[in-house]
């Protein structure tokens, strides 16, 4: 990949590698352990200005483009995706208050955020309704010239430690989402606990009775929640779960090289068995193709290409099926080894197939890509598909 990299890019990366290998590798086993990221490397994140990667300089953020926010997420997906679930739900909420929010919950929060002082989560799914959305029943109601708000959503990615959540609702029927600050009353969150995969994601149960919002706190108009709002960040979601799953399989692939050259069975070298070769060279390609469709999706998100939008669902859509095949036959091929707990293939295997239900299912992948490809199809019978 390095050779698609401009200098810049490239020493970034080299940086973020360092980082993973040093701050993050070691750790992982304790934070899926106690189902939790530490406070250490929490206030590292923020010493470091990756909290505010992906927010724009004038706000305190880093700038960075989106392949620079790629990056990034591949190198800590590599060694924890429950760490990077962290940039991507904080970087969700801070997008969406950059894209929808007014100048002064621009001014009032992302500052905060950019420097870690501040972390925010995404709250979309509820008990009753996830990949469709149009079911939400969590309310918003007006009364006295305020909000009031009543609901519950689940499986919230850092809703456990989040200070500011992007909560959506209705209104008289219309999709809105608001700004909920987690000490508002009538705000109860609980802990999820017991996940297959992004054990360390601090994931919870919020429930909202009552809770009283500022009308100043609404994001966007009414109406525009699900339309616009949420599928803009779901971008961004989408941008950081692909590169995370990249790092998996480049995981897979950095374990099954070193057991396969190294371990012996029927006096030779596990590499030398056809059925492993097979094994690795799908691994091996399907990673190769996996860095191009996140890089491509990147840049033409970064060259605001209305394309982007489609580009970043390959890309989620193929790295992540990728990581769950070839994380499978990670632990095939580590034999028991894998199949500790511990282990970085077991974990990969866990994660992986969360992957390819978070940010849009595969099914609403193929819902929607399925019909935009025999679209494009049909386009192609007079014309060249390049
Ligand atoms: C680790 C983790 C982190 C998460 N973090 C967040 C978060 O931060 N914020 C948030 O709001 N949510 C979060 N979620 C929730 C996630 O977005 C939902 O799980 C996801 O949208 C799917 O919704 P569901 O689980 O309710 O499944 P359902 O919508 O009930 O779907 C069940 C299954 O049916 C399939 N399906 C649904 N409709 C169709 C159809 N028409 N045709 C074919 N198949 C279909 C789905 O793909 C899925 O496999 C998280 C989930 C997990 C596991």
């Amino acid at each position: 990949m390095f050779d698609l990299l401009s200098k810049e890019e490239r020493v970034s990366y080299e940086s973020f590698l360092e980082f993973s290998k040093l701050h993050v590798s070691a750790n992982t086993s304790s934070w899926e352990k106690n189902e939790a990221i530490s406070e250490e490397i929490k206030q590292l994140c923020a010493k470091e200005g990756y909290m505010g990667g992906a927010i724009p300089t004038e706000y305190g953020g880093k700038g960075w483009d989106f392949v620079t926010y790629g990056l990034f997420n591949e190198a800590i997906g590599r060694n924890s995706v429950s760490l990077s679930g962290l940039f991507n739900v904080h970087t969700m909420v801070a997008q969406t208050i950059l894209k929808w929010g007014t100048e002064i919950q621009k001014e009032k929060w992302i500052r905060r955020m950019a420097s870690g002082e501040i972390i925010g989560a995404f709250a979309l799914t509820e008990p009753v309704a996830g990949s469709d959305v149009q079911g939400i029943e969590t309310e918003y109601r007006l009364e006295n010239d305020k909000l009031v708000l009543n609901g519950c959503k689940r499986w919230i990615t850092f809703g456990g430690i989040a200070d500011l959540l992007v909560v959506f609702g209705k209104i008289d029927g219309k999709p809105i989402a608001c700004l909920v600050e987690k000490n508002t009353p009538g705000l109860t969150i609980n802990p999820v606990g017991d996940m297959l995969g992004f054990k360390a994601s601090h994931l919870a149960i919020l429930n909202f009775e009552n809770c009283i919002i500022e009308k100043e706190n609404i994001i966007g108009r009414e109406g525009f929640a699900f339309q616009y709002i949420a599928p803009y960040a779901l971008e961004f979601g989408r941008i950081s779960v692909a590169w995370a799953a990249l790092g998996i399989v480049r995981g897979c692939l950095e374990n099954c090289g070193q057991y396969a050259m190294d371990r012996k069975t029927f006096g030779n070298r596990l590499i030398e068995h056809g059925m492993i070769q097979t094994m690795i060279t799908e691994m091996g390609v399907d990673l190769e193709a996996s860095k191009l469709l996140c890089l491509k999706a990147c840049k033409t998100k970064d060259n605001h290409l209305p394309k982007a939008t489609e580009e970043i669902m390959y890309a989620k859509y193929f790295t992540t099926k990728a990581a769950v095949k070839h994380s499978a036959n990670a632990v095939q091929i580590l034999g028991a080894s894998g199949c500790k707990g511990t282990s970085s293939v077991s974990r990969y295997y866990r994660d992986s197939k969360t992957m390819e239900i978070i940010e849009g299912s595969n099914q609403i992948h193929e819902m929607i890509l399925g019909k935009s490809f025999a679209r494009k199809g049909k386009k192609m019978i007079s014309k060249s598909i390049i």
